[in-house]
């Protein structure tokens, strides 16, 4: 699950990570003057090289707030719409540097990387010229001084030590498996900030914090259309499901209009939402829905493919499978609105190749 840059921010700041200091923005709500000035708004879409794309505003005057604003509601940055902007103090950039933790899936240890050159072009520097080192809780004093070294910044050992400190806590304690700090600034005044924090989580931990409540996205990484002119959609949670889901509609004969990963905890707005994407495809024949309820609970997707069916009355036949936490409510709910559940995603299928024709 990839977080949002002021989600991601919200949690480090918690383990005392510097961040610069700003107020969200939500869809819709319009802050009509700038509320401090200069400012940076940033576009909060789940998606790095933003400003590349035009979705960081450097404001410095009243007259440019209120355009920018409007602007950036409507600047779709590879696809996705934000549903939040983030309005942060400008800082004074001396230096940029690039500082990241993360799983290394080979050693199964978590990693430090950092590069003296951090920014927008960060992807320019050669990858052997990245301090590579294993994150070691005890270790912290050592670490902070290579970084130290590193980024040429000898007066900061003590700041950078406790930053090591703080994010590796973080990291560990969230279960992330990544943790990117780009860039990480000195500001003209002498202090080192985060001013754009990416983190993903492992999904697989969700069940072990109950905390976890972040905006997913529907139009993110986790709706990829395969064929608009495909006959059959696709609901599923967790991508390994969705890749199955997508797979066995393919195996039976059908067009597979989409994949779509709800994720984990996903909410009765979400699951609705989804819904309204696609039903407007134009030779949808029927939904294949294919729930593990972890987090998610059952009882919310049945609300919601109750509240689709009343709200589109168009919509296609539905072929579902449910099975999780909350399953007993759910098949209530369903069963009282008088639509089916079927045993597994086997059945399911059986049922569309029975009731829809190939194609
Ligand atoms: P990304 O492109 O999605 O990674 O977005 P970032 O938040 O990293 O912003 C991209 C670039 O915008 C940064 O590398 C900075 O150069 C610039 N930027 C971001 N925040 C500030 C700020 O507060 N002040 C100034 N001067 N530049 C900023
Ligand atoms: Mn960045």
């Amino acid at each position: 699950m990839i977080l949002l840059e002021y989600e991601a921010k919200n949690i480090i700041a918690s383990h005392n990570i510097a961040i610069p200091s700003g107020q969200i923005m939500a869809k819709d709500t319009v802050i009509v003057h700038a509320p401090f000035l200069p400012l940076v708004i940033k576009a909060q879409v789940p998606i790095g090289g933003r400003g590349k794309l035009g979705g960081i505003r450097v404001i410095d005057t009243g007259r440019d707030y209120e355009e920018s604003v409007k602007k950036l509601w409507h600047t779709k940055l590879r696809n996705h719409l934000p549903s939040m902007l983030l309005l942060e103090e400008k800082l004074d950039i001396d230096r940029e540097f690039y500082l990241s933790l993360l799983i290394d899936a080979a050693s199964a240890d978590i990693l430090i990387v950092a590069h003296p050159s951090g920014g927008i072009e960060v992807e320019e520097n050669d990858q052997d010229d990245f301090l590579k080192l294993p994150y070691v809780p005890g270790e912290e004093n050592r670490i902070g001084e290579s970084l130290a070294e590193l980024f040429d910044l000898p007066d900061q050992v003590f700041v950078l030590q406790d930053m090591v400190r703080n994010l590796g806590q973080c990291f560990v304690k969230n279960d992330a498996t990544l943790l990117e700090v780009n860039p990480l600034i000195l500001t003209k005044s002498g202090d080192l900030v985060v001013a754009d924090c990416k983190m993903t989580l492992d999904d697989a931990a969700a069940f072990r914090h109950p905390e976890w409540d972040f905006e997913t996205p529907i139009e993110s990484n986790n709706f990829v259309e395969l064929d608009a002119t495909g006959t059959i959609a696709t609901v599923a949670n967790g991508a390994g499901l969705a890749m199955a889901t997508v797979d066995a509609v393919t195996s039976a004969g059908y067009r597979p209009i989409n994949f779509l990963d709800v994720g984990g905890g996903a909410s009765e707005d979400l699951i609705l939402e989804s819904f309204t994407n696609l039903q407007s495809y134009p030779n949808i024949k029927a939904i294949v829905i294919n729930i593990f309820a972890g987090i998610t609970r059952c009882d919310d997707v049945a609300k919601a493919i109750v509240a689709a069916k009343n709200r589109f009355p168009t919509l296609p036949p539905l072929y579902i499978r449910l099975t999780g936490t909350n399953f007993d409510e759910a098949a209530t709910i369903l069963n009282e609105a008088h639509i089916e559940l079927q045993r597994d995603l086997d059945s399911c299928l059986k049922r569309l190749v029975k009731e829809v024709a190939r194609g």
